[in-house]
Formats: structure tokens, C-alpha cells, sequence
């Protein structure tokens, strides 16, 4: 038997394949029909398998399966560790030779290097990202401190949207060319839909994201060129007609194992150098890749595969048929709404509507957490098991009860007119906490801080969202209201 690399789906750029022996490409349908999946995202992993193998030439072997076991056995195979813990139980299951992990900034056995000796407290992301940024020489001074004084320039980027503009302005992202091999992708899913063998969510538009090495360089400096010197500013703000504001979309790629984050992180750190970009906006972009990203694919392992399963809230709402089936119009609240018909069409949304909108619903309306979990896997194009506990479970739903974020990201409707430009098009008021036109955010916000008052009132960070709530006069109403709300 011949030996060779497996390449499972977040393995697909050169750097998973730095030898010369025979490659192993499988599609498995099984991992469609695990949970209900966008189709956008099934079209843009098989859209890459396909380029992959066509790039590879007669050195891949491309096997269409159901499960990966029944591929992968009885096969001498070598592997680079994969990224969930199925799939490291399958590796191992099967003999196969593992290599150490790639596609991220600091490696596991870096990681656990550094964990060695410190406290739990200790273990928060600013910490590991100014050792990232440290022992990387990223944005650091020859004498070892940080470029302009700070380490964060987070408080520069908090701008709230341009006043009465629709969008940004800025050009058109870097948009994929599909080919032919998207046109035998869309075939196959159109017919596995019409032969009823998986059901798809959302809608299949052009593509969107990368999916070759060569695209992702090319969205790259798109990116870099013409949204990375917005990027800090707008960082957290929402315009409804600018469904990308300055994001990147190369979350997907980097996903996907396409580009190697590094060098996503070297091209803007250039572009730094030579003056097109300011600070604050290199500072927040790279701290989303060499910070939040890889921080979150080391707590993925760090803090087991159980965490999912972390419920510290007690919340065990089902999510919605409105968000299962990604249905808009089934939503009234304008920005919920516009996010669900955003992630309906792409499959994405961007950090901030992920939080602001979906999480932070999620959050005061006591969804499950696993469940939310597997949603956010099968709705969004980057969507990955690694990625997911931490900024769902953790970020989102406070569920681990504050192990990624120590305060919940909880918001009402007042901060979310201040950052986007939905209250003015909503039949809700964000200023209203009682009867029809109150705001599902608002009231929602008062209603989930009282329901865990008890335990908010240990967190220091708490104290003045409890004071406020102390203020409430009509609080036994809203309470009683959320309580029965079937409308928002
Ligand atoms: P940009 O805003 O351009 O940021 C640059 C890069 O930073 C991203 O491409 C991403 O790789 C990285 N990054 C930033 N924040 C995070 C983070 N919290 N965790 C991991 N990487 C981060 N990211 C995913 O890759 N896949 C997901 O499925 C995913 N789901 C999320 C769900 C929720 C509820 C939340 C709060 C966040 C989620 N994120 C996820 C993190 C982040 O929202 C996305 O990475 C980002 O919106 C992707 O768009 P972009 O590439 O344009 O990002
Ligand atoms: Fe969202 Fe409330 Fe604003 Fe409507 S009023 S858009 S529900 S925050």
C-alpha cells in the first residue's frame, strides 16, 4: 500500500503539503447531514476540495464518500493533526502518522509552554497576546516595547456608524470569478437537494469567498489595499446597507487552511511600515488574528470537549424556527431580522452582528448554549467546531460562566441604535421597555439581568448595569412581559 497525506477539509493550502508524497482528498456528505448547513458553505468546501485536487494534479486521489472511516480504513496514511476532536479520534483510530497541527500564529506546543506555571486568572487573551506580540517582534520597538506606547488601541475603535450614510464607501471587495468547477459544485448540490440525501439552509448566490491559495492572496490585498486602513475605526459599527463594512472575509480562507495566517498578518504589517495604514486600524486587525484567533483554537483544546456542554446560566430555550430555517420575515425586530436575512443570503455576518444581534439575543432570551452552538456551525460559511464553544458557549452566551469573557455581553436596544443605523427602520422603539413597541433588546436586557441578578452582583464589572436596574420602576412589568413575549 502506498503511503499518503490526508487532506482533511481545513487543510487545503500548500502549507499542509510540504512533502512529495501522494495526496488523499475525501468529500463527505455525512458532514453535511450532521446539522442543517448553508449551502453556501457546502458549495465552498467542495469548491475548494475540487480546486485542490484539480491543482494537485495526478498526485491526489479524490474519493467521494459518505463517512470518512470508511475511506480512511486500511489505508497507510500520514496526517496533519486536524482540527476537532472527532477527527483527531479518527486519525488515531486508523494508524494513521500524526504531525503537530499547523495554520495558526503560535503552535500547541507553544502554547502549552506558556500556560505552564500561570494561575487561571492569568489566562485571558491580553495576556496572550502581548506574549504573542512579543516573542513575534510584532509591532514592537527594538527595545521591546510596543509600537506607540500602547498594546491596544481597542478604545480608538469604537466609532459609531457615519451619520445618514449607507454605506462606507469604500470599493467593492475582492469578489471570486466562479468556473466550471463551481458550475459542477452547484449541479451536484442541486441534485442532492432534489434527491432529498441533505437539506441545505440559505441560498446559494455567487460565490463569495476564496477558495484557492491564489484567491485568498488575492482577496488579501484587496483587503489590505483598500478596507485594512478603515478597518480600526469602524470596527464596531453596523450600516445596514454595507453588509461587509471594512472586514476583512478572510476568515473563511484562513479557515479552510488556504493562507496561513502569518502571512495574512505579515501583508498588513508591511503595509504599515510603508505609511497607507494608521495604527489603530494594523493593531485591531492583527490582534483579531495573532490575539482572538488563535487564543480561541488554544482554549478549543485547553478547556476540553466537553465545554460545549457548559451551561452556567441554566439556559435551555430551543433556538427558534426562525433561525433554524434562517426565515426574515418571520422577524420583526429590524436588526435581528437584517442579520438573519443577511446570513440567509451569504451565510456571514460580521463580528459585531454576530455579537451584538444574534449572541446577545441568544443571551437574553436563555437559548441553549450547545444548541446555539451547532446553529452558528451550520449557518455561517466559517463556521467550524474549533471556532465555535468559545465564541459562542464563552463570548456569547456567558455559559462557562466567565472563562472567555468576564462580563456577559449583554446590550439593550439603546447601544445598538448608538452603533448601527436600525432603530430608525424598526416598529420597535429602543427606548421603550414596556407594551407594544418595546424593544425585545431593551426590555429583553433588563428582564435577563434581573432573572440573574444574584449572581451578576458577585462580578464587579456588574455593578453599574445592577444599579441601574435598581432605578427601574416599572421592572416587575417587563419582567412579567418578556416572560409571555411571543412577538419580536
Ligand atoms: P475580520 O473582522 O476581518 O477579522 C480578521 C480575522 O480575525 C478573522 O478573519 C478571524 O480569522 C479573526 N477573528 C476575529 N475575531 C475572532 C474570534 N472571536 N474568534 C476567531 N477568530 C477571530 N470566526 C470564525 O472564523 N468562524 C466562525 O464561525 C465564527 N463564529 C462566530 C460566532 C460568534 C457568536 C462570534 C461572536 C464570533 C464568531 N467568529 C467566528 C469570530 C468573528 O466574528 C469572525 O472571525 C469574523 O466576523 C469573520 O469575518 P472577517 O474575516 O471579515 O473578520
Ligand atoms: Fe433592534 Fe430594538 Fe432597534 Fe428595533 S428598536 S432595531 S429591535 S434595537
Amino acid at each position: 500500500v502506498t503511503r499518503q497525506r490526508i487532506l482533511f477539509g481545513e487543510q487545503l493550502g500548500p502549507m499542509f503539503d510540504d512533502d512529495e508524497e501522494p495526496i488523499l482528498l475525501v468529500e463527505s456528505l455525512a458532514a453535511f447531514r450532521k446539522r442543517p448547513t448553508h449551502r453556501a458553505k457546502a458549495h465552498l468546501y467542495l469548491s475548494a476540495i475540487r480546486h485542490r485536487a484539480a491543482e494537485l494534479g495526478d498526485r491526489a486521489e479524490l474519493v467521494r464518500a459518505d463517512t470518512f472511516r470508511e475511506v480512511l480504513t486500511g489505508r497507510d496514511l500520514v496526517a496533519v493533526d486536524p482540527t476537532s476532536y472527532g477527527a483527531r479520534r479518527l486519525v488515531r483510530s486508523v494508524g494513521a502518522e500524526v504531525l503537530p497541527s499547523r495554520g495558526f500564529v503560535t503552535s500547541e506546543a507553544d502554547f502549552a509552554g506558556w500556560v505552564r506555571g500561570r494561575t487561571d486568572a492569568s489566562l485571558v487573551m491580553d495576556n496572550f497576546y502581548r506574549w504573542v506580540r512579543e516573542r513575534e517582534g510584532i509591532l514592537m520597538t527594538r527595545g521591546g516595547k510596543p509600537v506607540g506606547g500602547r498594546f491596544s488601541y481597542d478604545v480608538d475603535n469604537r466609532q459609531p456608524p457615519p451619520k445618514k450614510a449607507e454605506t462606507l464607501g469604500l470599493p467593492e471587495p475582492w469578489w471570486p470569478e466562479e468556473d466550471e468547477i463551481d458550475e459542477q459544485v452547484r449541479a451536484d448540490l442541486d441534485r442532492w437537494e432534489r434527491e432529498g440525501v441533505v437539506h441545505f439552509l440559505g441560498a446559494d448566490g455567487p460565490r463569495r469567498f476564496a477558495a484557492t491559495h491564489g484567491e485568498a492572496q488575492e482577496a488579501l490585498r484587496w483587503f489590505v489595499r483598500d478596507r485594512l486602513p478603515d478597518f480600526g475605526r469602524w470596527e464596531d459599527a453596523t450600516l445596514s446597507g454595507d453588509w461587509t463594512m471594512a472586514h476583512s472575509l478572510l476568515s473563511l480562507p484562513m479557515n479552510l487552511g488556504l493562507i496561513d495566517p502569518r502571512e495574512v498578518v505579515d501583508a498588513a504589517l508591511d503595509a504599515y511600515a510603508d505609511g497607507s495604514v494608521p495604527l489603530n486600524s494594523v493593531e485591531g486587525f492583527v490582534r483579531q488574528i495573532v490575539g482572538w484567533r488563535d487564543w480561541m483554537w488554544h482554549l478549543y483544546w485547553h478547556l476540553g470537549e466537553d465545554y460545549v456542554h457548559r451551561n452556567a446560566l441554566g439556559a435551555t430555550n430551543p433556538v427558534p424556527d426562525a433561525f433554524w430555517e434562517l426565515d426574515a420575515a418571520a422577524i420583526e425586530a429590524n436588526c435581528l431580522s437584517s442579520v438573519i436575512a443577511g446570513v440567509h443570503e451569504h451565510g456571514w455576518a460580521h463580528h459585531i452582528q454576530r455579537l451584538m444581534m444574534l449572541g446577545n439575543f441568544a443571551l437574553e432570551r436563555g437559548f441553549d448554549p450547545a444548541e446555539t452552538s451547532e446553529w452558528f456551525i451550520g449557518a455561517f460559511v466559517d463556521g467550524t467546531p474549533w471556532v465555535m464553544p468559545t465564541n459562542v458557549v464563552g463570548m456569547s452566551l456567558h455559559a462557562d460562566g466567565g472563562v472567555v469573557a468576564t462580563k456577559p455581553y449583554a446590550s439593550g436596544g439603546a447601544y445598538i441604535d448608538r452603533m448601527t443605523d436600525y432603530c430608525g427602520g424598526c416598529r420597535f422603539d429602543p427606548k421603550v421597555r414596556v407594551g407594544e413597541d418595546a424593544c425585545p433588546f431593551t426590555a429583553g436586557y433588563w428582564a435577563f439581568l434581573e432573572k440573574h441578578r444574584e449572581r451578576f452582583a458577585a462580578n464587579r464589572r456588574m455593578a453599574q448595569p445592577l444599579a441601574g436596574l435598581g432605578r427601574l420602576k416599572d421592572l416587575d412589568e417587563v419582567v412579567a412581559q418578556e416572560a409571555t413575549r411571543t412577538r419580536w
